[in-house]
């Protein structure tokens, strides 16, 4: 994995961006850290969900704060409600704004939108074909992962936008990662039934039928098989649930309340 995935500070906001993409003057993304927000405890600071019982009032000023390093804000915003489906909504401009219900992917060849996903320990992952000047951005945690929806994300690229698997590329956020994803029998049994299995990565660990997983591993290799070259995949190296100075974690949380990162992506005025 290159990393190429900058942690930068701005308008102290703490915040993950990708200078390789930006460079070509077509695309913007960032990944939030919980540094550089309104909220209290549990939530402190930057928890941009709106799901955790946090007082709306902070995550509406949170929220403002980080579409802000983009010259954004809500009203600019398309973000699907959440649910580790595969549904992949096709996002124009003039629904800018909305939260599409049941849904856990964008894609969109439309610049004067944003689009946005929200995780705790899930994966987000950055889609971009720069010659079709699409983007995508997916939500993944285990049960999206084996159901395949980076696959179909990449699928209706090139079906709605006229994208090529081979010239796309992808981009992986901090998620839970191998050092602390123990699962149980539920997750391998699910890996084993999946379309996905020969591309899930996971390993036994003790004696209880558990395993640890591989979100990341896991993803890049359905990338691959969706069509993506592998040197077209970078993937950030942090891992949530270890680095609580830097990230939230529902897990870490123990399912309890935590706050939410933000990955957002928009593609620039032509
Ligand atoms: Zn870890």
């Amino acid at each position: 994995m290159n990393n190429k995935m900058l942690q930068i500070v701005r308008n102290g906001i703490t915040y993950f961006h990708y200078p390789p993409w930006e460079n070509g003057g077509q695309v913007k993304l960032g990944f939030s850290s919980r540094c550089g927000g309104v909220s209290k405890e549990p939530y402190d600071n930057l928890n941009l969900g709106y799901k955790w019982g946090d007082r709306t009032a902070d995550v509406v000023e949170n929220r403002r704060l980080f579409l802000a390093l983009w010259n954004k804000n809500e009203k600019d915003l398309v973000c699907g409600d959440q649910v580790h489906g595969t549904n992949i909504a096709l996002v124009e401009k003039k629904i800018a704004g909305a939260l599409i219900p049941e849904t856990d992917g964008l894609i969109t060849a439309e610049t004067g939108v944003a689009l946005g996903a929200f995780s705790a320990d899930c994966l987000l992952i950055y889609l971009w074909d720069p010659c079709a000047r699409a983007i995508g951005l997916v939500h993944a945690g285990w049960r999206g992962s084996l159901a395949g929806i980076v696959f179909f994300a990449v699928e209706k690229m090139q079906t709605q936008l006229g994208s090529h698997p081979e010239r796309m590329q992808a981009l992986l956020s901090p998620c839970i990662r191998s050092c602390c994803y123990e699962v149980g029998n539920d997750v391998i049994e699910t890996a084993k039934n999946s379309n996905w299995g020969n591309q899930a990565v996971y390993y036994p660990k003790g004696n209880k039928g558990h395993a640890i997983f591989d979100l990341q591993q896991t993803n890049i290799n359905i990338l691959c098989s969706a069509g993506l070259r592998r040197d077209n995949i970078d993937a950030n190296p942090f891992c949530t649930y270890c680095n609580p100075s830097l990230f939230f974690s529902y897990r870490r949380a123990g399912g309890g309340a935590t706050g939410s990162h933000m990955g957002i992506i928009l593609l620039t005025e032509k």
